[in-house]
């Protein structure tokens, strides 16, 4: 924290106006940027979302690179660069040998609605919507052990497979949800193929909350939600091995990691409930 905040008094003192930037400058963070109001933000090649108080946000993929640029337009047309330098990190990655990966193969029928699915997602995450959710706290949809984390990877016999971007978090099927932070939900699916039970809250700017495997959706698009509001009940429906969350967090496209947006996990009873990893 320490090396941020020096980092954030040399952005401020070495632009010629106000950029505040508040958030890791990391793989999987977001952060939340301050201009003055009526500024242009663009991130390496994207036009950001400005609200009318200068406020924007942006986020750092997985495997993002280790630079980006910032350029700030204030309203008279000056553009300022800033280069960020995003900090890597090490992810849990598993090599597991000797045993093939048990491979699915979707028939004819599943690839119809795994593409349907997709879709849908894409179509929920695409939104711009001007509420600033997002700069608010976020909190623990449930509480219980980790069992799997962002970025974390298995290597089967020397071939990656896809990555793991969300939180899971294991808990007996029917535990109640609640929402991570205020929005709007913007899709609610009983039963996806591969993430079962699916639920997007909107969080405003592109950032959303998916929260994966539900065995029921309590919410209906459109619905305004609020911390402590239940949302939804733990399951093991799509594909998944056990009953669990797996909480994922979107800034437009790119997955960041939610778990860089919480608390730690408050203590909690060890469950014997068991949830898988991916
Ligand atoms: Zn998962």
């Amino acid at each position: 924290m320490k090396a941020f905040n020096i980092l954030m008094l040399f952005i401020l003192c070495a632009s010629v106006q106000a950029l505040e930037l508040n958030g890791p400058l990391q793989q999987g963070g977001m952060v939340i940027g301050k201009v003055s109001p009526g500024s242009q933000v663009r991130l390496d090649d994207e036009i950001l979302m400005v609200s009318e108080e200068g406020t924007f946000v942006l986020g750092f993929d997985r495997d993002a690179a280790v630079t980006s640029t910032l350029t700030v337009t204030s309203p008279d047309g000056k553009a300022t660069e800033q280069v960020l330098q995003i900090q890597p990190r090490e992810y849990r990655i598993q090599r597991v040998n000797g045993i093939a990966q048990s491979i699915m193969n979707p028939t004819q029928e599943d690839l119809k609605r795994i593409r349907k699915d997709s879709a849908e997602v894409r179509g929920a995450r695409a939104k711009r919507l001007g509420r600033m959710d997002f700069a608010g706290e976020f909190q623990w949809p449930l509480v219980g052990p980790i069992t799997g984390v962002y970025g974390s990877q298995r290597v089967y016999n020397g071939k990656p497979s896809r990555p793991h971007y969300g939180v899971d978090v294991a808990a007996p099927t029917g535990t109640p949800l609640t929402t991570p932070a205020p929005g709007v939900v913007t899709l609610a699916h009983p039963d996806m193929f591969y993430s079962g039970g699916t639920l997007i809250i909107d969080h405003g700017h592109g950032v959303s909350s998916t929260l994966m495997h539900l065995s029921k959706v309590l919410v209906k698009v459109g619905d305004e939600v609020t911390p402590g509001d239940i949302v939804a009940e733990v399951g093991a429906s799509g594909r998944a091995t056990g009953p669990h969350l797996d909480w994922r967090m979107n800034w437009r496209n790119t997955r960041i990691d939610p778990q860089l947006l919480v608390p730690p996990m408050p203590s909690h009873k060890a469950e014997a409930a068991k949830g898988d990893g991916l």
